[in-house]
């Protein structure tokens, strides 16, 4: 790594930390923009970018991209940070969830966008070509959606390059408290095609999914995950001082099912995130509006519950609940 860093007129030299806007586009109301944050360390490295945002009411993760960029000094940093800890905006002040209130898009689905697109397409190319692009590694930040209760895990997308998919799936492992997604084209767990991790991934960066929260709720233990993970990220490049910790117990993802209902009423949900479930096990009942219990919902096979639908009511053939099948990593 040289310095200095700069991304347009955001321009950090060797052991500045600097923060700045970055122009996407313009509504009637004036400039839409990106917050923007370079940390330039005081010795050679790695560049590292850390996005959190892309969906704006996930909290926990947009705390924990604040707290990084807060905690981390130049003086104690060996390469670069380039941190956007909301990176889209106008879902963040309007507290929207999943799709920009601009476009109706979502930007973790249209990845690598288009210059020449709508404006969440542009985001989705600017943050690639400019942001993401101009490091070597990156993390993106996610949680559990509005309405969603998730357990947290790491992800990665396999692109077939082996030198490229060792440093992945060692950042993933860095990163995760337990649960690693490795994913191909194919495969029905997560990153997929279309978000920024799948499109850095197909332009040379190696970059993760980092998720943990949800819901739109704000909890330390969940911030708690981010902020580690990406310092064992950074302490297994070499970014900081330290050892990572011990990895612990691994599990990757094989696949992942969703448990819906077949009837409807009041769902009282006895199954929790992270609970093992075996098949057959009762996950919760559901109730008719005279209070009789009309399904007990049961578990569809073995593994970990990895999200919950927070909704109290169903209809058929809404999800309750998603589980992971895993094996050990
Ligand atoms: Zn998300």
């Amino acid at each position: 790594m040289l310095s200095p860093v700069a991304i347009r007129d955001v321009h950090a030299s060797r052991g500045e930390k600097v923060q700045g806007w970055l122009a996407i586009g313009e509504t009637p109301s004036g400039p839409l923009r990106v917050p923007l944050v370079i940390i330039n360390g005081n010795e050679d490295g790695p560049r590292l970018c850390l996005t959190a945002g892309v969906h704006a009411t996930e909290y926990a993760p947009i705390e924990a991209v604040m707290r990084l960029v807060h905690t981390v000094k130049p003086s104690q940093l060996r390469g670069a940070i380039i941190a956007v800890p909301v990176t889209n905006m106008r879902m963040f002040e309007s507290r929207t969830g999943f799709t920009s209130p601009l476009d109706g898009l979502n930007l973790n689905k249209i990845a690598p966008g288009r210059p020449d697109g709508s404006i969440s397409e542009i985001l989705a190319d600017v943050m690639l070509r400019e942001v993401i692009g101009a490091a070597e590694f990156h993390i993106d930040f996610h949680a559990g959606d509005l309405g969603e209760e998730l357990y947290p895990f790491a992800g990665y997308s396999l692109t077939g390059r082996r030198d490229l998919d060792k440093k992945g799936e060692a950042l993933a492992r860095a990163f995760t408290p337990r649960l690693i997604s490795l994913s191909t084209p194919d495969s029905a767990i997560p990153p997929f095609a279309g978000s920024l991790n799948y499109a850095a991934t197909r332009n040379g960066v190696v970059s993760i999914l980092a998720e943990a929260g949800g819901n739109a709720t704000l909890e330390e233990d969940d911030v708690r995950v981010h902020v580690e993970g990406a310092r064992n990220v950074m302490r297994h490049l070499g970014m900081i001082d330290g050892q990572h910790g011990p990895n612990g117990h691994r599990v990757a993802a094989r696949d992942r099912i969703v448990v819906r209902a077949t009837r409807a009423g009041l769902l009282r949900l006895t199954a929790r995130i992270g609970d093992e479930i075996n098949a057959g096990d009762e996950l919760g009942e559901i109730r008719d509006v005279f209070g009789d219990v009309v399904e007990r919902v049961c578990a569809t096979g073995s593994g970990i519950v990895g999200l919950i639908w927070a909704h109290k009511v169903v209809n058929t053939g809404d999800p309750i609940l998603r589980y992971w099948i895993t094996e050990p990593a």
